[in-house]
């Protein structure tokens, strides 16, 4: 993510929908690829609540799916804050101080921090299937 100041990231990322759309132009930049069938820029439909229906098996996801950010309820936009807190302090954040940062308990920014750590360790949302993390 580049270095925004704060204005500039609210802008950008205000809204959940702009994050999704974020996160979808930054997964999949060749077209959107089915998780499950593995099509490169399949045609898709778009259900309620941002889900994603694959035209060419019908399974549906989301644009977490697969990625960091799967299965957890935190908004992306809390994800999204946490990343740019955690690129802004260089020496490190707490986990105290990002729920407070959050409004997020302290559990829940623990379990953050250390996907965020390996989103930065591997300059990737996605999450790879031989390193699946269980949290
Ligand atoms: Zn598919």
């Amino acid at each position: 993510m580049e270095r925004l100041n704060l204005i500039q990231f609210y802008q950008k990322f205000g809204t959940e929908e702009q994050c999704q759309t974020f996160l979808l132009q930054n997964r999949w930049a060749d077209g959107v690829t089915c998780p499950k069938c593995g099509k490169i820029d399949v045609k898709t439909y778009k259900l309620a609540n941002g889900r994603i229906k694959c035209a060419s098996c019908r399974n549906t996801f989301t644009v977490r799916t697969r990625s960091i950010f799967e299965a957890s309820p935190v908004p992306l936009q809390k994800w999204f804050l946490a990343l740019y807190l955690c690129g802004s302090y260089k020496k490190g954040i707490s986990s105290m101080q990002l729920s407070k940062y959050l409004g997020i308990t302290q559990k829940t920014a623990w379990f953050m921090l250390q996907r965020i750590r390996y989103i930065f360790e591997n300059d990737s949302f996605e999450m790879s299937h031989s390193n699946r993390l269980v949290f």
